[in-house]
């Protein structure tokens, strides 16, 4: 295992060697964590196209690897929510991958035979199918806000994403996870002039909902979240906030969706409370499993909660939901990060590993997102892991899910190559994957 955070420079040797050497995962996996950790280039001949795709609709963080203001291309209005990718050198299976602006990204999605196609090295990696946009983005709600903006759709379509609060109470880089920037982001979008509800009317999620019901049959579950309230919010408590949205979802539309909070973690009797209301699967994130790393990087979440008291929280809630429909999210990466972060990749995968195997012995399956060093964020533009890092996480994942044979996660959609929707990290794609010689 190599032992050295410099960051690799994703060329196709690099690719050519990760198969070689990570056999039991696939190629479109390696290949979508590498694209994640670099971000995307499109050319200005494939942003110029007509918009007959779903564009980025920024559900929640802005996951750009540099500020909107810097996008000279027009990528923040134009650039695809995904790119699903197909064939090329490789061969690949249609693999769906989450967009990342970067101008600086080895990653170019160039237009061959007036078709995007992704290239590295100037190899041909595979087309590129965008994201279609849903018939019911067509309608304006009676209080004149756009569908994308209320009730946005990812994995291609499969995820109606509910961010109701768009700010943070942690606040300031002794409060806010030092990964995150919803708050930041939220301040680029409205100075972008773009329009952005820092709170999310009710009606208004009500009355897009309504037309997804009558003319959607993709979108088969939602996601409640937003970031963490504090004190109050609209005069409520955290607990009380939240659960008016569920509540009023699931008693127009009962069980039409499968519904999914992220949320912090509550105890038990207010987990309770997200259940009786009709929510099916709980994300209490705990971020990054190292005792000294979730006490830098999540100064809020320690301070308020503590490391021990989380995780217990996250124990205690499998009570309720029952320990395959908790699903806790890791920012996979963010152990590596700088000053505080682990030296060498074994050490990240060692510490990481023992947060996969303590939660998963218990039937927990933690599910990890990628991590993007975001500009406007406490740990900042930075670079990542290397690409080796990220084939080690999805192996020790994979392993660790089988030895427990633990069930698909709910909520995500197909497993496995050409299945996976689940557009920011691999984990789904991996799952019932053989190995190859
Ligand atoms: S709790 Fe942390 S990760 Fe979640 S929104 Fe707040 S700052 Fe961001």
């Amino acid at each position: 295992m190599e032992t050295t955070t410099i960051r690799q420079p994703s060329s196709l040797q690099l690719l050519e060697e990760m198969e070689r050497k990570f056999r039991f995962i696939p190629m479109e996996a390696i290949l979508k964590q590498d694209v994640l950790r670099q971000g995307l280039d499109f050319s200005q001949e494939v942003l110029n196209r007509n918009l007959d795709y779903k564009s980025k609709d920024y559900f929640i963080f802005s996951f750009d690897h540099i500020p909107l203001s810097e996008m000279k291309k027009g990528e923040d209005r134009k650039a695809p929510e995904e790119v699903k990718i197909s064939g090329g050198h490789f061969g690949l299976q249609p693999t769906v991958v989450s967009t990342r602006n970067n101008p600086n990204s080895p990653y170019k999605v160039n237009l061959s035979e007036n078709t995007p196609h992704l290239f590295l090295d100037g190899v041909d990696l595979g087309s590129l199918e965008f994201p279609p946009i849903p018939s019911w983005y067509r309608h304006k709600t009676q209080s004149g806000k756009f569908p994308g903006e209320i009730a946005p759709v990812i994995e291609w379509g499969y995820l109606i994403y509910l961010t109701v609060f768009r700010n943070c109470q942690y606040f300031g880089k002794d409060e806010e996870c030092a990964f995150c920037d919803i708050n930041h982001n939220y301040r680029q979008q409205k100075n972008a002039g773009r329009p952005y509800t820092g709170v999310k009317d009710l009606d208004d999620i009500l009355e897009v909902l309504s037309w997804i019901d009558s003319e959607d049959e993709i979108a088969k579950v939602y996601t409640i979240t937003g970031g963490s309230v504090l004190t109050n919010l609209k005069k409520k408590s955290e607990v009380d906030f939240y659960l008016d949205y569920p509540r009023a979802i699931e008693e127009k539309f009962p069980g039409r969706w499968m519904g999914k909070i992220v949320a912090q973690a509550f105890e038990k009797e207010d987990c309770q409370k997200f259940k009786d209301a009709g929510i099916q699967v709980y994300h209490p994130n705990y971020e990054v499993w190292d005792k000294n790393l979730f006490e830098k990087i999540c100064p809020g979440k320690t301070s308020w909660i503590g490391r021990d008291n989380w995780i217990r929280r996250v124990v205690d809630s499998a009570e309720v939901f029952g320990p395959s429909h908790v699903i806790p999210n890791f920012v996979g990466g963010v152990e590596l990060s700088q000053p505080w972060g682990f030296e060498t990749i074994e050490e990240a995968i060692r510490s990481t590993g023992e947060g996969l195997d303590f939660f998963m012995s218990k039937g927990i399956v933690p599910r990890f997102t990628t991590w993007c060093p975001e500009p406007f964020t406490t740990l900042g533009t930075q670079a990542g892991p290397p690409l080796e890092y990220f084939c080690e996480l999805l192996t020790k994942w994979k392993e660790t899910f089988e030895k427990y044979s633990l069930p698909t996660p709910p909520g995500y959609g197909e497993p496995g190559v050409g299945n996976a929707v689940f557009s920011v990290s691999a984990f789904m794609d991996v799952i019932g994957y053989r190995g190859r010689n």
